[in-house]
């Protein structure tokens, strides 16, 4: 029988309820449980995908094309599980099934209503996941209980405990301890508050996970126990940990695992935290800092590029080093390039974006990330920019640009696919999901993978010119991996540069905590090269000369 946990949220947003519950999820495979993942969005877009990230964060793709909730991503980091589409749903697409179903005659007759229609469809979804390769589903409910678009979740996972039993679901509730400065005492009325309005709605919380900024007290613990009738072993606290991979451990240390297992009734298995406390050790232990330029579009909301400085974090745990992130406003490139700012930098990464704003701005990044031997790392948008620098200025393609950007391009080297040019619907319509390609044998991408048949994640409209592939091919610029068909290209690299490799892909998605992408690996590797000055066979950068706008 699988075993249900869900995960809600108390008294406010942002409490890391999605790395409470991966952090649960990754312990409960270090017994050699099977566990799978999903998070309910209550917003009303069927998916994120056509959200801005100012607004959510990151769009995370899955391997079968899902655009799904930032979360996923750290739910596949955690438990080392490649999800689906089917690990995230919204009401918006709840609602469509239903007034789809409802247009079809399904309900013929009846009024169609939230309870019981959309209850329904939620605890569908919920089982969705449910196979007999599964022992643990985790289901976090986003947003914060309160919440008026939240009530049908709750009402749905209140009904499941009934419909599956009552010792197969256990609900953990994530709330906040706050210190409160003046009185100098950290309080427990917002999680009395948030847990009276969670029994309101008929749920119970099994376990609450307490987040505060300092570890609370025993007595504090006690107190919360008591006044919201949850046995003492289930009051754990998560105080603010050094880091992110940190938090299993201090979860672990809490009890929240055994405690779970137990009223599960999932068995005593031995659970082995030896290679997780390994990760976390060399975390601690690292020896050197590289100093990354990030050049984007979203700057100040970094959760806009989460599984990049994520992917950017492995390739540092790999190699020992602390990567310290230089976040790089896209339009101010040009003013940072002509006081000499990026100099410093011992690597650039050009991230995804859509749209014309900064555009200009990354170009710039990577003509001086080539012309001054910066390792720059090129993913999506970035490779698309890092081909419209090289046509400019080394193949002399003057006005190249993307259609995306320039419609009227003399020279434009990326292009529409045929299959986007009449698309109008704007959910879900681009290149998406896992696509495999084929590497050139003895290139820098190959070796970086250590094979030559590769997949990775996609999620774009736009591609590379085919028209213009003599052209780099004829330059110093290789076409490092293709379509199998050969008709797109994936990867591209600069021969006689430390590392100007991009990828038409988004590597970042399938990257792990023990297991960095091999492009992010090898794009640190180089840049620790930059910052300890041993980048091999390479001209020495004059650290002196005068950095302009075009140098
Ligand atoms: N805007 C570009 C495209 O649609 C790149 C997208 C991205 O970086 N994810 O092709």
């Amino acid at each position: 029988m699988t075993k249900h946990i869900f995960v809600t949220g108390g008294v406010v947003s942002g409490l890391g309820k999605g790395l409470s519950g991966s952090s649960l999820g990754r312990l409960l495979k270090a017994r050699g449980l099977r566990v799978t993942m999903q998070k309910l969005d209550p917003y009303l877009n069927v998916d994120p995908g056509t959200m801005n990230p100012f607004e959510h964060g990151e769009v995370f793709v899955t391997d079968d094309g899902g655009e799904t909730d930032l979360d996923l991503g750290h739910y596949e980091r955690f438990i080392d599980e490649n999800l689906t589409t089917d690990s995230n749903a919204t009401t918006g697409s709840i609602y469509s099934s239903v007034i789809a179903a409802e247009r079809r005659g399904d309900y013929l007759g009846k009024t169609v209503q939230v309870i019981p229609h959309i209850t329904n469809e939620i605890k569908r979804r919920i089982n969705r996941l449910v196979s007999d390769d599964v022992d643990v589903i985790i289901t976090e409910v986003g947003g914060t209980v309160g919440d008026i678009e939240i009530l049908p979740f709750l009402e749905a996972i209140r009904q499941f405990r009934l419909d599956v039993g009552r010792n197969n679901v256990c609900y953990v509730h994530v709330t906040l301890v706050p210190f409160i400065g003046p009185s100098g005492e950290q309080k427990t009325k917002p999680t009395q508050h948030s847990v009276t309005e969670l029994r309101s709605r008929g749920i119970q919380p099994d376990a609450i996970v307490c987040r505060s900024d300092e570890p609370i007290s025993s007595d504090l613990r006690r107190k919360i126990s008591n006044l919201c009738d949850v046995p003492v072993e289930g009051v754990v606290n998560a105080a603010d940990a050094r880091s992110l991979y940190e938090i299993p451990l201090v979860l672990h240390n809490e009890g929240l695992d055994d405690y779970v297992c137990e009223m599960l009734g999932l068995g005593d298995h031995e659970v082995d935290l030896a290679p997780w406390q390994a990760l976390v050790k060399r975390v601690e232990e690292a020896s050197s800092v590289v100093r990354i330029g990030l050049i984007g579009k979203y700057v100040s909301l970094p959760d806009a590029y989460l599984s990049v400085v994520e992917s950017l974090n492995h390739a540092g745990i790999h190699h020992g080093a602390d990567i310290e992130i230089e976040w790089i406003q896209a339009e101010e490139v040009e003013g940072l390039l002509a006081a000499g700012r990026l100099k410093d930098l011992d690597g650039i990464v050009i991230p995804g974006g859509f749209g014309e704003r900064g555009v200009e701005g990354k170009i710039a990044a990577a003509g001086y990330a080539r012309e001054h031997d910066i390792p720059c790392l090129g993913l999506c948008l970035g490779m698309q920019v890092m081909t419209i620098e090289y046509a400019r200025n080394a193949l002399g393609l003057a006005g190249a640009n993307s259609t995306e950007f320039d419609s009227r391009s003399p020279h434009p080297v990326i292009d529409l696919m045929e299959s986007q040019r009449d698309v109008t619907d704007m959910g879900g319509t681009m290149r998406l999901g896992a696509y495999v390609a084929q590497l050139k044998p003895g290139s820098r991408v190959a070796k970086a993978y250590g094979e030559e048949v590769v997949s990775e994640r996609h999620r774009h409209r736009y591609e590379f010119n085919p028209k213009y592939r003599t052209r780099f091919e004829a330059s110093d610029l290789q076409l490092s991996g293709e379509s199998p068909d050969g008709r797109l290209v994936e990867f591209i690299e600069l021969d006689h540069h430390s590392f100007w490799i991009a990828t038409q892909a988004h590597p970042e998605f399938k990257s792990r905590p023990d297991r960095p992408a091999p492009l992010f690996r090898e794009f640190i590797d180089a840049a620790l090269g930059r910052a300890e000055g041993r980048n091999p066979q390479l001209p020495s950068i004059d650290a002196d000369a005068p950095a302009t706008a075009d140098s």
